[in-house]
């Protein structure tokens, strides 16, 4: 992406919240029911999926923004459909996640203990990083516990957050995640299971200014009539936040230059 659409994208970009309302909408004028990812994924394990329903599954990354988390959270509540939401450690809010833990949404841990990692450590080999997994999950049951605590609610599933050190050691922040380590946490689902990953028939995710959706729009996908859709959305491609945009760009940029 060009630096004038980054620009465009975190500074100018109006807000979409409307078209965030007709997206709901639209689907439940096609009759798609709406879940939580672990509400699906207890049907998808116990073969309870029904081939005659439409299902659509939002998952929210809040990788910034909390505001904009609400202000999604609001228009479902409004319209009466549930979704997951996934909160990073610097974006935890804990009001906002306890109204959504009460209201029946799924609202989880967005985690990058892999990729903090390698940042403060300086790691910069994959095979480097595979020897210090332990230690990562150690970590991770650390900020699991922490958040639990803090919220005084269970973490009943989690998502792997995306870094561009992930891209650069080819290494996701989900690959020191085992089921033994689920288990041991009591976490039902971790977003990238392979079986819920293979049930879905579109799996689409919001991009930056001018495509907006990315492979394809999820309104083309309601209107195909497609069974499963799952849409990964984040705040930032939505409203505009400008200092928390800022923050994040430079915070980014820094971290570029030391990881280089
Ligand atoms: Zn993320």
């Amino acid at each position: 992406m060009g630096i004038a659409q980054r620009l465009y994208s975190d500074f100018l970009l109006p807000s979409r919240m409307d078209e965030y309302r007709r997206l709901i909408e639209r689907a439940l004028e096609k009759n798609y029911i709406h879940l939580t990812l672990l509400e699906y994924f207890s049907l998808l394990k116990e073969s309870k999926i029904d081939p005659d329903l439409k299902y659509f599954l939002h998952r929210h990354d809040i990788d910034t923004d909390p505001d904009t988390a609400r202000a999604f959270f609001e228009i479902e509540l409004e319209l009466g459909v549930k979704t997951s939401y996934y909160f990073r450690l610097k974006t935890m809010d804990i009001d906002l996640y306890r109204e959504m833990v009460d209201q029946g949404y799924e609202a989880g841990y967005h985690y990058e203990e892999l990729s903090d990692f390698c940042k403060r450590n300086g790691i910069k080999q994959k095979e480097n990083v595979q020897l210090r997994f332990s230690e990562i999950r150690e970590l991770f049951k650390k900020n699991v516990r922490a958040i639990e605590e803090k919220t005084g609610k269970k973490i009943r599933s989690v998502a792997a957050h995306g870094d561009f050190v992930n891209r650069k050691l080819s290494l996701p922040n989900f690959s020191f995640v085992n089921e033994e380590l689920l288990l041991e946490l009591k976490i039902e689902l971790e977003c990238y299971h392979p079986m819920l990953i293979h049930s879905l028939d579109f799996i689409g995710s919001d991009t930056h200014y001018p495509r907006f959706y990315t492979p394809s729009s999820p309104f083309e996908a309601i209107e195909k009539n497609i069974p499963v859709i799952y849409l990964l959305s984040h705040p930032r491609h939505w409203r505009r936040n400008i200092l928390l945009n800022l923050a994040d760009d430079v915070q980014r940029f820094k971290e570029g230059v030391l990881f280089n």
